[in-house]
């Protein structure tokens, strides 16, 4: 990196004021080249106490002569991670349409409520006498999703949207194994998370695909009838499906379930374009989870800490994973353990009671009426963002969808180019990329998320970027060959990154080879 960008920096406002730009950045450097022989950051007092030779408080072969450490002061330091951090792209810097992954802006609010040091201080093995307000908290909000869900009961014990899945899961093995039932298979369509399958496996199940029409971007209803037979435990639904789209026949796909004695689970995750809208509980689901760091307000993106919350319908309540927080007659809150038909404990404690806490603030704060237009905007900017691109761009479907869309990157391809190329420049125009070569059944998909919480001027920006990247595509594909070209950092290997990460520190003799 030379700082002369000029070739590939994005012509016009495409980074609008107040979004990150990443050109302010520089050239990444290691703490080590910030070292001088002899510079300290810490000065010590002499010892006060009699020294011990190393060697009679450690054996020999852990001891090394020399450490090689980086030499800095206080002040390398405090610049070099504060330079490190502003590296990295987030909410709060900048516009983050990742589909399928729901990055909006999450209040400071929730943030503040969760630091309170009565609920910061908390310790897992308190009595429960001594933690009734956490209790509460838990206890409220499974109530809050149950309301919105239309489900009979929640727990909020799993930590992740996988993680409900799979309790979800379990509790289907039990519910059909108490019934006296063997079955073995447990049908997906293609358009579910890539999660669904794995969770099916994980439980033990035979995950058996089902297609989806190509018109309508729904399920298969064909298909799924031929599949569906008394070896099905259950069918897995992500609704909004991974196109974006609502299944419209969602109410026929629960009642055919149910009369082959299949269940019906719905993947939930994002259930932010439905808030306020549908509860899936009326549209005959049995069981549905909710992605707590999606759909409320808990920060992810680095991989937790989140919350899968479960939702079940009456069948299913006496299976759900103990404890169970409950209120008694003298209105104390307390963990039930006493659940013979239990699928047992899923997550250590209560899982994760940060991102309950953040949930429930961010409930309480928006109430009803908030939480519908959660729905109704996550929707209108995805169908407004959607209506600005598809001349720019080819659809998958063409047809109105919920909180996201999935363009088909193919176009870019007359050029010379990929959806890749087209990710890595969106980096120059100060934008986090979509979502890109997932939903598996769209190629070179691109799948777009804007969310609820973002303006009409930063939705035209991003337009505005990728239009701009459409026409350079044409004109002059090596912009998009070349990117990102403002970055820290040009186009990494992400496979060796991921298969081979080399996460330690080294220096001098440490260093690996080259
Ligand atoms: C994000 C997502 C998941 C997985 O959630 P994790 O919390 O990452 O385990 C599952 N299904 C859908 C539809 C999702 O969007």
């Amino acid at each position: 990196m030379n700082g002369n960008h000029n070739s590939t920096t994005p012509p016009g406002d495409g980074a609008r004021p107040g979004l990150l730009r990443p050109v302010s950045a520089g050239p990444v450097r290691l703490i080590s080249e910030e070292s001088v022989p002899g510079r300290r950051g810490v000065s010590l007092p002499a010892s006060d106490v009699p020294e011990q030779p190393l060697e009679e408080l450690l054996p020999a072969e852990e001891l090394r002569d020399e450490l090689h450490l980086p030499e800095v002061s206080e002040l390398d330091v405090v610049r070099h991670f504060t330079r490190l951090s502003s590296l990295n792209f987030s909410v709060d810097t900048g516009f983050y349409p990742l589909g399928s992954c729901t990055m909006k802006y999450n209040p400071k609010l929730d943030e503040n409520v969760a630091a309170l040091p009565g609920f910061r201080q908390l310790h897992p093995l308190q009595p429960t006498e001594t933690v009734q307000g956490a209790l509460a908290v838990l206890y409220h909000l499974e109530q809050l999703l149950a309301a919105i869900t239309g489900m009979a009961g929640v727990s909020s014990q799993p930590v992740a949207g996988a993680h409900g899945e799979l309790t979800g899961i379990l509790m289907a093995r039990a519910y059909h194994a108490q019934a006296g039932r063997q079955r073995r298979k447990v049908l997906i369509p293609d358009s579910a998370h890539g999660t669904n399958p794995a969770t099916a496996a994980m439980a033990g199940y035979r995950a058996v695909t089902v297609g989806h029409d190509r018109q309508t971007g729904e399920l298969d209803l064909a298909d799924f009838a031929a599949k569906l037979d008394d070896e099905c435990a259950a069918i897995m639904m992500t609704v909004p499906n991974t196109l974006g789209l609502f299944e419209r026949r969602i109410e026929d796909i629960c009642r055919m379930a149910h009369d082959a004695g299949c269940l019906v689970y719905c993947d939930g995750a994002n259930m932010n374009a439905m808030l306020g809208q549908v509860r899936p509980g009326d549209l005959g689901i049995d069981m549905i989870h909710l992605n707590l760091h999606k759909t409320f307000a808990v920060p992810h993106g680095g991989g937790g800490p989140g919350g899968g919350a479960i939702c079940v319908a009456e069948p299913l309540l006496p299976f759900m994973p103990k404890p169970v927080v409950v209120q008694r007659d003298d209105e104390r809150y307390d963990l039930e353990w006493d659940r013979p038909l239990s699928i047992g404990q899923i997550h250590g404690f209560y899982g994760n009671f940060n991102a309950a806490l953040r949930s429930y603030t961010y409930i309480l704060a928006l109430g009803a009426e908030g939480l519908r237009a959660i729905g109704e905007h996550a929707v209108l900017n995805a169908n407004y963002l959607k209506a600005k691109l598809q001349d720019h761009y080819k659809l998958y479907v063409d047809r109105t969808c919920m909180h996201e869309f999935v363009l088909d990157g193919r176009s870019l391809r007359e050029h010379g180019a990929r959806t890749l190329d087209l990710a890595k420049r969106l980096i120059d125009y100060a934008f986090h990329p979509p979502t890109v070569y997932f939903p598996l059944i769209v190629p070179e998909a691109i799948m777009i998320e804007p969310t609820e919480t973002e303006s009409k001027e930063t939705l035209d920006a991003f337009a505005a970027a990728m239009i701009a990247i459409a026409r350079e595509a044409a004109e002059s594909p090596e912009l998009l060959h070349e990117a990102p070209g403002i970055a820290p950092v040009r186009r990494l290997d992400e496979v060796r990154a991921a298969r081979q990460p080399d996460l330690r520190w080294h220096m001098g003799a440490d260093a690996p080879p080259a």
